[in-house]
């Protein structure tokens, strides 16, 4: 079967239906009905943007370089000769850093031997978490639009996804659905705030009903953390540091948001020592260890002084509004992430009710590419979501101001 124009070639093709080898993948509905590979959303966009030559407001990867200092030292470290496996549980540099980090900003202690364990990427942390802790047939609630790992590695440990919608008109949860959605079932709770792709930044009592749910229901928090510095107005609050979290909740973040280095992964988790050991024992099955050189770069990121964590945030927060004001001249309606790398547009407006469709048009409509929110729902679910575009803002100026005068376009191609 040919691929269709624009998208990323699948593997098999008239191939029989693949054996048993397949069947984990298939079972957790990674696969096509044919037993094809899908390609994330992530890869099939930023594929669909080279191959057109659109400017891609799809994955969400910074355009510009982070701290000189923090690549310096990546570099330095390849002078260096450190070059080989690092420790299991990562450089004692970096997590003698990120426990720093976690006092200087958030007044949380962490033992950085017992408590700290450093991942290929969140995305790592994110799998090693589930994979430790779920058994088949648990339930993980989540909110949803969620990150498209969870439900992916939530469905691979043989587990059941909960969602609980955020509101369409505003990206909260309501406060009752989510107390509902957590039973005696319930494994884990994961939580993403700043949350992707909407923004939403979790407020206190929801935190707070979140932890008490979880110790009612005696699951786990794992709190995803990647956006932890990239807040607008209000500081960040891990919702480990509440009272009666900390037993239970697994942290997770990644230098690759902070220091605007998504292609090193660098990531870690945060978790008490007999958890944190249970999800070692799956993580040096998965990569062992990764990322040698950019380990001590990161920790120098972490040390760097206060002005840099806030101009990385209020230069992101500059951004968001250059593209959200740009949406809106160009006849979108748009969200008000309070943090992130992502805004949400509908395109109703513009008479385009169906956000897969669009985005698969945009590129010949506009020369820009985007992610459609359905992307990040289940199936079932699309329908509240079916107009809402998200647009990545982490792009230079002038590459956002080119985006905005190519969306202009729309306008007049569809008469409104
Ligand atoms: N969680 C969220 C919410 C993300 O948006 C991302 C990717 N940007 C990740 C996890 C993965 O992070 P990493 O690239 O460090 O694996
Ligand atoms: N987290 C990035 C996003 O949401 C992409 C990561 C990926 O490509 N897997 O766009």
């Amino acid at each position: 079967m040919p691929a269709r124009p624009g998208t990323v070639a699948t593997v098999s093709t008239d191939a029989p239906v693949p054996g048993p080898w397949s069947r984990a993948a298939r079972g957790a509905g990674l696969l096509g009905d044919d037993g094809s590979l899908r390609p994330s959303i992530f890869a099939e966009m930023s594929a669909l943007a080279a191959a057109t030559g659109s400017i891609n407001l799809g994955q969400g990867f910074p355009d510009y370089d982070g701290p000189p200092e923090v690549l310096e030292a990546a570099r330095q470290a390849i002078a260096d000769g450190i070059n080989q496996y690092p420790p299991g549980l990562g450089m004692p540099v970096l997590r003698n850093a990120i426990a720093r980090h976690q006092q200087r900003f958030y007044d949380q202690l962490v033992d950085p031997d017992r408590e700290v364990l450093v991942t290929a990427g969140a995305t790592e942390a994110i799998a090693a978490s589930l994979l430790a802790l779920l058994e088949p047939g648990d339930e993980v609630v989540m909110l949803e639009p969620y990150y498209d790992s969870y439900a992916a590695l939530t469905a691979l440990a043989g587990a059941r996804a909960v969602t609980v919608p955020l509101d369409p008109r505003g990206f909260t949860p309501d406060l009752d659905q989510l107390a509902a959605a957590v039973t005696d079932r319930t494994r884990v709770i994961l939580l993403n705030s700043p949350h992707n792709p909407t923004g939403t930044v979790l407020d206190r009592t929801t935190l707070e009903l979140i932890v008490e749910l979880a110790n009612r229901h005696d699951a786990y928090i794992i709190s995803d953390e990647v956006y932890e510095h990239l807040l607008f107005a209000q500081p960040h609050v891990p919702i480990a540091t509440l009272p009666g979290a900390a037993e239970r909740t697994i942290t997770i973040s990644s230098g690759g948001k902070t220091f605007s280095a998504t292609g090193w992964k660098i990531g870690w988790l945060l978790a008490p020592p007999a958890i944190r050991d249970a999800i070692l024992a799956v993580k040096q099955f998965l990569t062992f260890v990764n990322g040698a050189p950019f380990q001590p770069a990161i920790a120098i990121g972490l040390d760097l002084p206060d002005a840099y964590f806030a101009d990385v945030a209020a230069s992101l927060a500059r951004r968001c509004g250059l593209l959200s004001a740009g949406l809106q001249s160009a006849g979108f309606s748009v969200s008000a992430p309070a943090g992130g790398y992502f805004i949400v547009a509908d395109a109703a407006p513009l008479g385009y009710d169906d956000a897969v469709a669009f985005c698969r048009a945009l590129p010949d409509l506009a020369g820009v590419v985007a992610i459609p929110l359905t992307a990040f729902v289940q199936p079932e679910r699309v329908g509240a979501y079916r107009s809402l575009v998200r647009f990545a803002f982490c792009k230079r100026d002038e590459v956002l101001d080119d985006a905005v005068s190519r969306l202009t376009r729309l306008r007049s191609a569809s008469g409104r």
